[in-house]
């Protein structure tokens, strides 16, 4: 079973077309969604069609939440406020009642996925160090977990309670160690890098790999210009951060 993980696609459909295109190209079976399907950019509607035509498992993100539920945006960035206010307003009932239902931790085969932290997934922390980690490992009780939400891949190792931080290119899976891997981001990487992140996970090999895109930038800078969202979304997407 080869596994495409892929997550904060937050409505770059550019960035979505060019890893589903790549995951059929590499022969992935089974596609898995990490959240933040919308928010940021102008394609929230096509990428969440996109994801419903795939059936795959979903948890929910922030973005998801906050877009499906109404509640106060006085957490959020004036950026992501901006642009989530616009996204509530594109997307109809179904689409929020459908993002409102997602789970947000949920147990494939034998892996977890959760789009924030296992500790408390519905406070939207973040996992930038190993400390942050150690706090969710507490809770994980399969070896392998996914995440996403700080849109830097990384992978997190706890080998008998000691937390390690590597960097995501290939992981081989070893026994007896704890693995919670942060697959990056399809539509709005933060990592210095701008070409959309997913990760494979070869589950006859004990491998997750990480692959980085190109994809059509400014095609996508174009339509968030033209929806009248903020210009420094279209920017930030060509530095990455
Ligand atoms: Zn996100």
């Amino acid at each position: 079973m080869r596994y495409a993980i892929f997550g904060d696609i937050h409505a770059n459909l550019e960035a979505l077309e060019a890893v589903l295109e790549d995951s059929k190209k590499r022969e992935c079976t089974h596609y898995i969604c990490m959240g933040d399907i919308v928010g940021y950019n102008a394609d929230p509607k096509a990428c969440l069609d996109m994801i419903r035509e795939l059936g795959c498992p979903t948890v929910k993100g922030n973005h998801d939440d906050y877009v499906s539920s109404g509640a106060s945006l006085d957490g959020f960035n004036i950026l992501a406020k901006e642009a989530l206010l616009w996204t509530r307003s594109q997307i109809d009932k179904d689409d929020k009642t459908w993002l409102k239902e997602l789970e947000l931790v949920k147990q494939e085969r034998d892996f977890t996925l959760v789009h924030a932290t296992l500790d408390t997934p519905h406070r939207w922390g973040y996992v930038f160090n190993q400390l942050d980690a150690a706090a969710s490992f507490a809770y994980q009780n399969t070896a392998l977990c996914f995440c996403g939400h700080t849109h830097v891949p990384k992978a997190f190792i706890n080998d008998r309670g000691n937390v390690q931080t590597v960097t995501l290119d290939s992981v081989t899976l070893a026994m007896g160690k704890k693995y919670f891997i942060n697959v990056g981001s399809v539509g709005q990487p933060r990592d210095g890098d701008w070409r959309a992140a997913y990760a494979i996970y070869d589950a006859d090999r004990n491998l997750v790999e990480l692959h980085r895109l190109e994809y059509d930038i400014k095609k996508a800078q174009k339509k968030i210009i033209d929806n009248g969202l903020p210009l420094k979304l279209a920017q930030r997407l060509s530095i990455g951060k």
